[in-house]
């Protein structure tokens, strides 16, 4: 841990929500001999209560999966008091959806279960730095008139001791900038970024999900009201070796002579790409990287709903392949994988943008093809009827793989129940009538 986490730790008064005592008990005598102070709390009821009762709290650490009251509970309603306080949470990898709730719901970091105390203290040290800033920021106001040339020059050394990257704006262009920022770019000085990068926005890079905007005073405006709707501002930025980093953006406001906005940006690519990671995983086939059945379901429900309110059509296409079992035997269990591969890739490739595609279970595939009557997927059905027994799916082969479908469409007043179940009577009305063909209900 560097020096100011150290330092920054022990002005902190924690409160810290775990209902495992004996995790809580371990935990808290560790964060005791760093902290200021730390309060515990069994679950979120009793933590809402310190919470209340304390009024001055500088940052929550809590547990997700609690009685009573759950964490994400728990931070919806903190959220709901103060839509900036810093959360920290800790969760186990068995967690993912909690974690993608929590990220929602825009906690500052994140410790995977069982906890690695050094890391608990830096994601708390990165997680209080921002209202830490905030609070000596206001604490230096106070003074400020009567000392300004003084107080710049601590404003700078506050600025620079940050974790995150911090810029000062007063609407129209930055006029103050800490050191690690322009580490990051590279660069010597503030003179240094306007001669050769311009404005800030320059820098953020345009992708889908980050903010990006040419106005600095445009994305103070609309920091304040996502500030107001709890919603997370991301930007995407290059640092000098061209590596891309991704940040956490916010902005607060701080009055002297005039409005000046403090532009805070945290590092968080570790949580971001690692909490992707889980969510794909969660959501994927490991084998061959399709959709898997539960996440399918929950496509299939999103289009039922908009097919009965839009009165649109869709179809719903399963498939099996053909005597797979045989190719297990005949060529391994090796060369069966490879085959169950090459038909996801084949088939996600062919399909259209709006398909999804899913690994039903074993060697049994979905295809919803989205605002498509029977008529028209049919077609595009046999195309991949065809499409497969015509490709050489694994070079051990010596003869074709057919695979046989069953397809319907959502007819009016269908439940889930009724679609699949049809689905899977035309299937095996295919396999009964000699496989490599499709059947329609
Ligand atoms: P049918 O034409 O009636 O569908 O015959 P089949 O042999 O394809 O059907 P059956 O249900 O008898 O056998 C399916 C086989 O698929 C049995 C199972 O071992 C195999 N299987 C399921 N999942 C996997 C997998 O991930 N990899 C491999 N290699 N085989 C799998
Ligand atoms: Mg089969
Ligand atoms: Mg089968």
């Amino acid at each position: 841990m560097t020096k100011n986490e150290i330092e920054l730790l022990s002005n902190l008064k924690i409160l810290y929500v775990e209902d495992e005592l004996d995790i809580q008990n371990i935990t808290a005598d560790v964060l005791r001999s760093v902290c200021k102070e730390i309060v515990c709390a069994e679950n979120g009821v009793e933590a809402l209560e310190q919470f209340d009762t304390h009024g001055d709290f500088d940052l929550i650490v809590t547990d997700i999966n609690m009685p009573k009251m759950d964490g994400i509970t728990l931070i919806k309603k903190i959220r709901e008091k103060d839509s900036t306080f810093p959360i920290t949470i800790t969760t186990a990898h068995t967690e993912v959806h909690f974690l993608q709730d929590s990220i929602d719901l825009g906690v500052n970091g994140y410790t995977l279960k069982p906890i690695d105390l050094k890391k608990l203290m830096i994601t708390i040290a990165k997680a209080a730095d921002a209202r830490v800033l905030r609070k000596q920021l206001e604490k230096l106001n106070a003074s400020l008139i009567q000392r300004v040339k003084e107080q710049t020059y601590e404003l700078n050394s506050i600025l620079d001791s940050q974790d995150s990257l911090i810029a000062v704006s007063d609407g129209n262009g930055i006029h103050t900038i800490n050191k690690r920022f322009l580490d990051f770019l590279g660069l010597s000085s503030l003179d240094e970024l306007k001669e050769k990068i311009g404005s800030i926005c320059n820098i953020f890079i345009k992708e889908d999900g980050y903010y990006f905007t040419n106005s600095i005073d445009e994305m103070c405006c609309v920091s304040q009201i996502n500030l107001t709707t709890n919603t997370d501002m991301f930007v995407k930025m290059k640092n000098a070796n061209g590596i891309a980093f991704i940040f956490k953006l916010n902005i607060s406001i701080y009055e002297y002579n005039g409005k000046h906005f403090i532009l805070s940006l945290s590092d968080i690519t570790t949580l971001k790409s690692q909490s992707d990671l889980l969510q794909y995983q969660a959501n994927h086939d490991s084998l061959t990287n399709l959709y898997n059945r539960q996440y399918f379901n929950g496509f299939l429900k999103t289009e039922l709903n908009r097919a009965i309110r839009y009165n649109h059509p869709f179809t719903l296409a399963m498939f099996d392949i053909d005597h797979f079992k045989n190719i297990n035997d005949t060529y391994g269990h090796d060369v069966g994988d490879e085959v169950l591969k090459s038909i996801s890739d084949l088939v996600k490739n062919h399909s259209r943008d709006t398909d999804i595609v899913a690994r039903w279970g074993g060697e049994e595939f979905m295809i919803l093809l989205a605002e498509t009557s029977i008529n028209i997927a049919i077609s595009k059905i046999e195309q991949f009827r065809i499409l497969i027994k015509e490709t050489k799916l694994s070079s051990k082969l010596t003869t074709p793989v057919t695979v046989s479908f069953g397809i319907t469409q959502f007819l009016p007043n269908d439940t889930l129940i009724e679609i699949l179940k049809r689905v899977d009577i035309a299937l095996y009305q295919a396999k009964n009538n000699g496989r490599d063909q499709i059947i329609q209900i």
